[in-house]
């Protein structure tokens, strides 16, 4: 808000309240939406590293213009439409290692923002249209516009806009609340029927789950107006309190130095490059390479340099773990690592500056890599420097190899999908190597029959539900455990 950098203070001690706008789920994520999602898990995890207990919830914006129309396009309910979406989003920050927030859901808070209407209705800040639509009167909050910084000054009273999302200079008093279209979804409620505006779901639910003042709000930039601009305006009017403490936009992310769009071909859904045969951690690493505030170009051979980084950490963790040292320590070496983690947590602490965090450790990789050839390793330097890469992966998250397995489901659901034609030969390979061998099996089998032969079904089913995962059937019969691919 006051668009310097502030040293963050938490409004209670140790705990951290942040609220994040989630995605309208009307479609698969592309990779600028996953920019911001990845950006927001960093901070969360960075604030976690730093012993903060951190109440994180994200909202799913199911109800929305887009929504409303192609679900009535569509003839099915807005629930229809929007539950293959939000699993697939749920499937996707899984994928690319997004620690899950608090989920809530503007369909199951439709009466809550009836009632917060009515609530600005009595305070006389907002009013009823003659369609049976409510609208906020900005006129009515003097400081519209200051977190965007813009100047409302001669705005008109009065003038309305019904969209949700608008120009930049369109400074209207804004819908609460939409009276029902013909063929379009409605909800009945206490101030009539009708469905709520975008910008209400985030200053309900958001206040609902943290209180009426929380520490920290986060989206891309895009959402600085009018929605962030709309839900100071709501909130601060209601409770005559600050809303958020701190606010976090981060930048959007160009394709190959131009802005996405399926007109130009350079839209890329998160599944759209798996299906290239790009590796997750790959693409997390990337979006992770350039700080929030900073535009991320994202080209494809920075992906492919993505991907030889995440290897090198990989390749370094493996000699680390697998290696055979001599006793004793190098001074140096324990140096090393300690100064890398101080490095690296400077320059998280410094507005979250990723870039200089990943070269911190790519500098430890290197010096530790020169003396592991000439010797220079002892084995009481492993468990340092292997700290500091924990505490690198903490916040990044690429270490750990499960490309293959998830690689594995973007390649099933293709299938079921009818895209097979989009599975790249990348893909297919991987996705065959994600498969588990015969001996995996077996031994998952042979967990199960002791698990149950000690009445711990809980552990049997949830192998058993590993297997399903990786498309193994499994029988339980009198005569034993039967197994079967899909
Ligand atoms: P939406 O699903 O459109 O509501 O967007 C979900 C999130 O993605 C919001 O925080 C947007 O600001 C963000 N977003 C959309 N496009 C981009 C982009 N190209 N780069 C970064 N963030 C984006
Ligand atoms: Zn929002």
């Amino acid at each position: 808000m006051s668009s310097r950098i502030e040293e963050f203070q938490p409004l209670r001690d140790h705990e951290v309240r942040m609220y994040a706008c989630g995605p309208t789920v009307y479609d698969y994520g592309h990779i600028g939406n996953f920019r911001t999602f990845v950006a927001v898990d960093l901070l969360y995890r960075f604030l976690r590293q730093n012993g903060y207990s951190v109440r994180y919830v994200m909202n799913i914006t199911d109800v929305d213009d887009k929504i409303i129309r192609n679900a009535a396009r569509d003839g099915v309910s807005v629930q229809q439409f929007t539950a293959k979406y939000e699993t697939a989003f749920i499937e996707d920050s899984a994928m690319i290692n997004i620690e899950p927030p608090k989920l809530v859901r503007a369909t199951e808070n439709i009466p809550q923002m009836a009632e917060f209407v009515s609530r600005l209705v009595e305070k006389g800040l907002a009013y009823r249209a003659e369609d049976g639509s409510y609208y906020f009167r900005i006129a009515k909050f003097p400081q519209y516009g200051k977190l965007s910084k813009k100047d409302f000054q001669g705005m008109q009273d009065g003038a309305r806009v019904d969209v949700d999302e608008y120009e930049k200079d369109s400074a209207r008093d804004f819908a609460l609340w939409k009276a029902p279209k013909p063929g379009e979804a409605s909800w009945e409620s206490s101030i009539g029927p009708g469905r709520p505006g975008w910008h209400l779901e985030c200053s309900v639910m958001s206040m609902q789950e943290l209180g009426e003042s929380f520490d920290l709000h986060a989206g891309g930039e895009d959402l600085i107006f009018p929605h962030h601009e709309n839900e100071i305006a709501q909130s601060e009017s209601m409770t005559g309190k600050p809303f958020a403490n701190f606010w976090f936009h981060a930048r959007f992310l160009l394709v190959e130095g131009e802005k996405m769009s399926k007109s130009l071909g350079n839209f890329f859904t998160l599944r759209d490059l798996v299906l290239k045969g790009h590796k997750p951690s790959s693409i997390r690493y990337l979006l992770t390479s350039v700080p929030y505030r900073n535009q991320l170009n994202f080209t494809f051979d920075g992906l492919k340099q993505a991907a030889v980084s995440v290897e090198r950490l990989r390749n370094f963790r493996l000699r680390l773990t697998a290696g055979n040292f001599t006793d004793g320590s190098n001074p140096a070496m324990q140096t090393l690592a300690a100064e890398s983690i101080t490095r690296m947590r400077a320059a998280l602490d410094d507005d979250l500056n990723t870039a200089q965090a990943q070269a911190a450790i790519f500098d430890m990789v290197r010096h530790a890599n020169a003396a592991f050839d000439s010797g220079g390793i002892k084995k009481d330097d492993v468990a340092p420097l292997l700290s500091a890469l924990t505490k690198f992966d903490e916040i990044f998250a690429v270490l750990d190899d499960d490309d293959a397995t998830k690689m594995k489901r973007v390649f099933d659901w293709a299938s079921t999908e009818g895209r097979d034609k989009d599975i790249s030969d990348g893909l297919r390979d991987a996705a065959q190597s994600g498969q588990l061998s015969d001996a995996d099996i077996e031994k998952k089998i042979a967990e199960m029959k002791s698990a149950r032969a000690a009445r711990d079904f809980k552990t049997s089913d949830l192998l058993r539900a590993d297997l399903a995962a990786a498309g193994i059937l499994v029988e339980i019969t009198k005569d034993g455990i039967r197994w079967r691919r899909k």
